[in-house]
């Protein structure tokens, strides 16, 4: 917990642009304003520069505890601060997955002292979820909940239609959300053929396995007036059952990443299993609906889905899917920026204050409010970044992204005052624990 002042820079918040000096204290955010004096305290310079409140990545898997091969809290979070993120939300199909409060305990004291942003936890619904324990963990301050409604990393059970409507009915009278991977489990099975590789994966996951899930989430969020998010939206005929849902004010909202928005299926020949994810990307006119509903406030949030495997996974029979994104989705925001597609006050409303206000973490997190917490993303639009996939902080150095040239680049992550990257990871520097209020 540090003192700073930011100057000159260019502050976006609440939609405005303005130049503006932001005076961080003992970690929280106490001034913004002309002309600021730090006494002394530690000045970075922002001239020509934007400066963001802090970003959040609500959708990552660092993979810790289990699966620590792939990726770790201290690679993981080393990966978030070289993005840009200030914060990290991070995903319960571990192993064993966070589905208890003792493991959201355990959790809890792996990420402390190895964590260089900000972190909260989810915990997991499946099939065996009990209601108690969903209560226990909500005070215990878990962040929100996942459910998978296909198969996944893990292999944790889809929950049944019963089990989802007694989760929703418990969740909507905590006011807590439910994150949802919303592909059909019996449909995928049905269009899952033998081959192994990305476009036998595309076929096997055709977009109605995604719109059917979705169709089932309206009924049970209309009927029990709970908070659903959908998780990582892949085709522009989800967005349009999406678009009715919110016309017809039933509490549904949707998460899109990069890959989805900027890729189209055409990667495959390129890049193979290295962009095998779930679910699968799809056609062009997907990603220009997607981006268009991200930009119309259809989309609420952008999420990396930063998850990770090995090389040698990943060439593997069959190759897992996912693959890292912590390192590429600032960059590939700021690049849709500078050719018109997104402005900077998107950035800032779908990466960090709709993503505290889904959470129930806002004005804390994703504002720039006096005692908001002094995270902050400050990124440069004219200079470019080069993705080299090798230099990855994270475990997983490939990317369907390499060797994509960029413009806009990511200059300072800020946690609670402290510069935890600066053209490097300061790994010295440790995130806190976002609990619920
Ligand atoms: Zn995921």
């Amino acid at each position: 917990m540090e003192s700073l002042l930011v100057k000159n820079g260019t502050v976006i918040f609440n939609g405005v642009s303005a130049n503006a000096d932001v005076l961080i204290e003992n970690g929280t955010i106490s001034r913004i304003g002309c002309c600021l004096k730090g006494n002394g305290i530690k000045e970075l310079h922002a001239d020509g520069l934007y400066v963001l409140p802090g970003l959040i990545d609500e959708h990552v898997h660092l993979r810790e505890p289990g699966l620590t091969h792939k990726e770790d809290f201290n690679s993981g979070t080393s990966a978030a601060a070289a993005g840009g993120l200030t914060a990290v939300l991070d995903m319960p199909n571990t192993l064993p997955p966070l589905d208890s409060v003792e493991r959201l305990i355990e959790k809890k004291e792996i990420a402390r002292g190895k964590s260089h942003v900000d972190y909260g936890l989810y915990g997991l619904i499946s099939d065996t979820s009990k209601v108690t324990e969903i209560t226990r963990m909500v005070k215990s301050g878990c962040i929100g909940f996942k459910a998978y409604m296909g198969p996944t990393t893990g292999n944790i059970p889809a929950p049944s239609h019963r089990m989802l409507y007694t989760t929703l009915k418990v969740l909507s009278e905590l006011d807590a959300p439910l994150v949802v991977h919303a592909e059909d489990d019996e449909l995928v099975k049905f269009f899952t053929g033998k081959s192994n590789n990305s476009i036998a994966h595309l076929n096997s996951r055709p977009y109605v396995c995604e719109t059917f899930s979705v169709g089932e989430l309206v009924s049970l969020s209309e009927y029990t007036g709970a908070r659903v998010h959908v998780a990582h939206i892949s085709s522009g005929k989800t967005v349009k059952v999406m678009e009715w849902a919110r016309a017809n004010g039933i509490r549904l909202s949707g998460e899109v990443t990069p890959h989805h928005m900027f890729l189209d299926s055409k990667i495959y020949s390129r890049a193979g299993n290295f962009a095998k994810i779930n679910p699968p990307i799809r056609g062009y006119e997907d990603g220009v609906a997607l981006l268009i509903a991200a930009k119309n406030g259809i989309m609420s949030t952008v999420a990396s889905d930063h998850s990770p495997h090995t090389v040698e996974e990943k060439l593997g029979d069959p190759s897992p899917s996912g693959f890292p994104g912590l390192e590429t989705e600032l960059p590939l925001m700021l690049d849709a920026i500078n050719v018109g597609k997104l402005s900077l006050a998107d950035v800032a409303r779908l990466m960090s204050e709709n993503v505290a206000r889904l959470f129930g973490i806002y004005p804390r997190y994703g504002s720039l409010f006096p005692n908001s917490r002094g995270n902050l993303t400050i990124v440069s639009l004219n200079l470019r970044t080069k993705v080299n996939a090798e230099k990855f902080y994270s475990k997983a150095k490939y990317s369907p992204f390499d060797g994509m040239e960029l413009a806009g680049r990511v200059m300072y992550t800020v946690v609670s005052g402290d510069i935890v990257y600066d053209g490097e990871v300061h790994d010295d520097i440790k995130g806190n624990f976002i609990a619920r209020e």
